[in-house]
C-alpha cells in the first residue's frame, strides 16, 4: 500500500464519468501513473458497487495488453477514492482516430493488424478469467509508449459466474454493441434494431482486401459465422499479417 504523498500531481489527463484522471509521478521510483480521483460521498450503492467491480477487475487481471492496476488508496475523511494504475502516454485510441480524420491522415495498415493482434490478446486473457469488458471500443483502447495497446476501463465489466453462459443486462455503448447483445428480448427497441439492420461500407480503399476481409468476417450478423477470440487469432490471415508482433 502506498500514500499519497508518495506521489506528485503532474497534470490532469481529464475528466469522466466517475472522476478525474491524473498523471502523477511516484517520488521514489520516479515513474509515472495515473491516478483515477473518485469522490464517492454522493454515490448510489449500486455506482460504488460498479467501482469496487473495477478495481477488482483490474487488479484480478494480468496481461502486457492490459491497464496494469498498482494499488489503491482511501481518503475516508473526504470520501475519496485513488485509483492507481498504469500510464499509458500515448493517450486512447478514439483521440488518436480524431486526429488522423482531422488532418485527413492514415493509420498505417501495420499498425491496424497490430492493434487487432494485441486487443485480441488482451480479450483472451479477460475471457480465460471469465471477466467481460462488455464497453470495448477505441475510447477505452490505451497506447503506451511505443504504441503499443493496453485495453482499460473496466467500469462496466464484470465477473461472470461459473454456471452463466451470458450476462443479460444491457451495457455498454450501442454502436460497439455485438448483434446478440443488440437482439437480446429483454432490450428490443428501435434503437437496437436500428444498429443491427444497418449496412456499413467498405474501409476506405488505402487498406489491403486481407484486412477488409477480416473486417467483414468479425462483423458477421450471423453468430455461428462470427469468429470468437481463438478463431480470429487462428486465421491464416491474422496468423500471416501479425507474426511481426510474436
Ligand atoms: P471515462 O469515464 O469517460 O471513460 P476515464 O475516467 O476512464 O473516463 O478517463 C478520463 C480521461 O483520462 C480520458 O481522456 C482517458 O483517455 C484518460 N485516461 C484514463 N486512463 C488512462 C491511462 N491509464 N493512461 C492515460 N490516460 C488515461
Ligand atoms: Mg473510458
Amino acid at each position: 500500500m502506498s500514500l499519497l504523498s508518495d506521489y506528485q500531481v503532474i497534470h490532469a489527463i481529464g475528466s469522466g464519468s466517475f472522476g478525474t484522471c491524473y498523471k502523477v509521478r511516484h517520488k521514489h521510483t520516479n515513474k509515472y501513473f495515473v491516478w483515477k480521483v473518485i469522490d464517492y460521498g454522493d454515490m448510489s450503492e449500486e455506482k460504488k458497487k460498479l467501482l469496487v467491480s473495477e478495481v477488482n477487475v483490474l487488479s484480478e487481471l494480468d496481461s502486457e495488453y492490459i491497464v496494469k492496476y498498482h494499488d489503491r488508496i482511501i481518503d475516508p475523511d473526504i470520501t475519496t477514492l485513488y485509483i492507481i494504475m498504469e500510464y499509458c502516454a500515448g493517450g486512447d485510441l478514439a483521440s488518436l482516430i480524431k486526429k488522423c480524420k482531422r488532418t485527413e491522415q492514415y493509420l498505417d495498415e501495420r499498425f491496424i493488424w497490430k492493434v487487432l493482434y494485441q486487443l485480441s490478446k488482451a480479450l483472451q486473457v479477460c475471457h480465460s478469467s471469465c471477466i467481460l469488458h462488455r464497453d470495448i471500443k477505441p475510447a477505452n483502447v490505451f497506447l503506451d509508449e511505443n504504441n503499443n495497446v493496453k485495453l482499460g476501463d473496466f467500469g462496466l465489466a464484470r465477473i461472470l459466474n461459473m454456471n452463466e453462459s451470458h450476462s443479460y443486462t444491457l451495457v455498454g455503448t450501442p454502436y460497439y454493441m455485438s448483434p446478440v447483445r443488440l437482439s437480446n428480448p429483454r432490450t428490443v427497441n428501435s434503437r437496437a434494431e436500428h444498429y443491427i439492420n444497418v449496412w456499413f461500407h467498405r474501409i476506405p480503399i488505402h487498406y489491403s482486401e486481407y484486412l477488409h476481409h477480416i473486417v467483414i468476417f468479425m462483423l458477421s450478423k450471423n453468430n455461428e459465422t462470427r469468429p470468437n477470440i481463438e478463431t480470429l487469432l487462428q486465421h491464416p490471415l491474422v496468423v500471416k499479417h501479425t507474426s511481426f508482433c510474436m
